[in-house]
């Protein structure tokens, strides 16, 4: 319907001042329109009105938003850009904050054989350290700075920081080996980096894992010979992750860190609490296993909230072994969530739910089990919580597709990288689907706007 139609600026933000009343046009395959006038709430209008609204913008000369089959648009000051970059071997999610500050959290990379894995994405001419690094230099084109300026692993897994292998390769120094974030970092360079348990790397007891070995031989390296600073998460507070470019514009934006090795933020100051007893207290064998020591935030941008929380879980309901639900308290409600552990059976609690409460539900899925059938139930319940949800997920399998059958016709989209484009000053937000295929850009369909709350 709009395909012929064209004109040149392209924001629905630009709009406000332009004309004497903002105006959103959703997805032309949703048949609605919004039309907010200064100090109302929105009216919702129907499609009657649509040539109208068409004819006053190319009037005006205002242009379209984004729309289906074209290349996603570049980040613009004051937008709030998350992707949740899909290579089909692990977690990896950008953010391009509002004054151009970059963080990437996690760049997994899984090494295990189908069919117990989904495809790779977009095929399997690089790897997926390779993939993320092009996607994050394309996005990055025309910020301020060159490098990342931010990345968080947010555990120690291989579907987070990357696996090794036998035909993997080695940096250009030579100390270690490329796999996940180290392959980003040797295409796109990170200014800091941060993890639960730097420098020591002994929480709660050495790791052993040939990954996790090279890894920590990538820091000290970059560290030591490539100018990257690192730190340990450090729960509670809401400075670790500052806007660097001008942050004076944008004093309502905050990056707060909720949870890390069982420390959880109290919700007063920068207090927290330990949620696990004293290592000394119980067995080795009890220990905290490496999910349960995830490192979650919340991200705040005016009233838009998202949350990300690794691989957190509830390993026993009403037992120190059940993290997600202080972590969700401390939290509270936000718009956007990203689903922890993928998911999986032992995430996404009722207790948790209930917590945060997401308008939408976002899976970083590699496997049959993502989302596991009782978890899409629980997300989906009105019951566990009111209102409207929609949910998203970069893969579904055929297999899950077998297990959980016409259960998953009610998600929004279940192939592809999930973008949630926030509009400047946080108060609404759209949801675009890009085609990961190939590395075009496309985009595959738009969902939204969703206003924040
Ligand atoms: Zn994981």
């Amino acid at each position: 319907m709009l395909s012929g139609w064209k004109s040149s600026i392209g924001r629905i933000g630009e709009v406000s001042h332009l004309v004497c009343f903002r105006i959103f046009i959703l997805s032309p395959y949703s048949h609605v329109l919004i039309l907010e006038k200064p100090n109302n709430k929105p009216m919702i209008k129907k499609e009657t009105i649509y040539l109208s609204i068409l004819m006053l913008i190319s009037i005006s000369g205002l242009a379209q938003e984004p729309q289906i089959s074209s290349v996603f648009p570049a980040w613009e000051e004051g937008y709030l850009d998350i992707h949740h970059i899909n290579t089909g071997k692990g977690e990896s999610t950008f953010f391009i904050l509002p004054d151009g500050t970059t963080l990437l959290v996690d760049a997994g990379a899984t090494q295990r054989p189908k069919p117990r894995v989904t495809d790779p994405k977009p095929n399997d001419s690089l790897t997926p350290g390779e993939w993320i690094a092009r996607y994050i230099k394309h996005v990055m084109q025309g910020l301020p700075g060159e490098n990342i300026d931010y990345a968080l692993l947010s555990h120690f897994h291989y579907d987070h920081i990357g696996e090794l292998y036998p035909e993997v390769k080695s940096s250009k120094n030579g100390t270690y080996k490329l796999a996940g974030i180290s392959e980003v970092a040797e295409h796109v360079s990170i200014n800091k980096l941060v993890d639960r348990d730097w420098p020591s790397y002994d929480y709660p007891k050495p790791a052993t894992v040939d990954y996790m070995k090279n890894y920590i031989q990538f820091v000290n390296t970059s560290v030591d010979k490539r100018g990257m600073t690192a730190e340990q998460f450090k729960v509670g507070v809401s400075d670790q992750f500052a806007l660097i470019n001008e942050p004076e514009k944008y004093p309502n934006f905050e990056i707060r860190n909720i949870a890390a090795n069982g420390q959880v933020w109290t919700g007063t100051g920068t207090n927290k609490r330990n949620h696990f007893p004293p290592m000394e207290s119980i067995d080795e064998s009890d220990y905290p296993d490496e999910n349960l020591c995830s490192t979650a935030f919340r991200l705040s941008y005016g009233a838009f909230d998202y949350y990300s929380g690794g691989d957190l879980l509830a390993r026993k309901l009403g037992h120190w072994k059940d993290i997600e639900t202080p972590v969700g308290l401390a939290t509270g409600p936000v718009d956007v969530c990203l689903a922890n552990h993928h998911a999986y059976y032992d995430a996404m609690s009722e207790s948790f739910l209930q917590a945060v409460r997401p308008r939408v539900h976002i899976i970083h899925a590699w496997a049959p089990s993502h989302p596991s059938p009782s978890v899409l139930r629980r997300m989906s319940s009105t019951a566990i919580y009111p209102g409207p949800r929609d949910i998203f997920s970069t893969n579904i399998m055929d297999a899950t597709r077998v297990v959980i059958g016409a259960g998953l016709d009610e998600l929004k989209s279940q192939q592809g990288h999930i973008v949630v484009r926030v509009n400047p000053g946080g108060e609404s937000y759209l949801i675009y689907i890009l085609d990961d295929s190939e590395e075009s850009f496309k985009i595959t369909s738009i969902h939204g706007p969703y206003f924040s709350n």
